[in-house]
């Protein structure tokens, strides 16, 4: 869309009248200082895997409650391939290869495979006790699937470390 708008700068003023027709209907949300802190707080563990004790430790520095445990891994039902499958005149450009891996051997793994097998986004691969996540797949300690499934207990996220230059490439 903002293509659309830099080759057409009328569709800025479209842009604003739609705006100034919702307000009177729509309740804005990012002034709420509770929505601004736990909206920043989601945001952290979906998109840059803070771990879920932080959040927690978060929560209650700003007076909230904890997030309960899970009892039973939730289902997850893939209705759509993407949130916005289409924007814009000129469609929405899908870049394959965003994100950065992540990588570790893990220690006492027996390589059996579960933690992969569980991952519901088809984000990681073990092979020989080496760990790779692609991080633009997972979803981050959001899920954390593939640490409750490993039967050793041995795979803990936090070990994953990141891969630089061309072995970043491939997955
Ligand atoms: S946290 Fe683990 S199971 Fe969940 S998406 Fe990421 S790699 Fe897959
Ligand atoms: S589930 Fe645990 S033991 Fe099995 S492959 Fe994954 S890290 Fe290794």
């Amino acid at each position: 869309m903002a293509r659309d708008i830099v080759e057409n700068p009328d569709l800025l003023d479209e842009l604003q009248e739609v705006a100034d027709g919702m307000q009177g209907n729509h309740i804005t949300l990012a002034t709420s200082e509770i929505f601004e802190k736990i909206y920043g707080l989601e945001l952290a563990v979906c998109e840059q895997n803070m771990p879920m004790w932080k959040y927690d430790e978060w929560l209650e520095s700003y007076g909230y409650g904890n997030v309960p445990e899970l009892e039973e891994d939730p289902e997850i039902h893939r209705i759509y391939e993407s949130d916005i499958p289409d924007i814009g005149r000129n469609g929405l450009s899908i870049i394959e290869e965003v994100g950065t891996k992540l990588t570790a051997e893990i220690e006492g793994c027996i390589s059996c495979g579960a933690c992969e097998k569980e991952c519901p986004e088809d984000a990681l691969k073990v092979e020989d006790g080496v760990i790779t996540i692609r991080s633009d797949y997972c979803n981050g300690s959001a899920c954390l699937r593939c640490e409750r499934i490993c039967p050793s207990k041995v795979f803990s996220y936090d070990k994953m470390l990141y891969i630089e230059g061309e072995d970043a490439v491939s997955l």
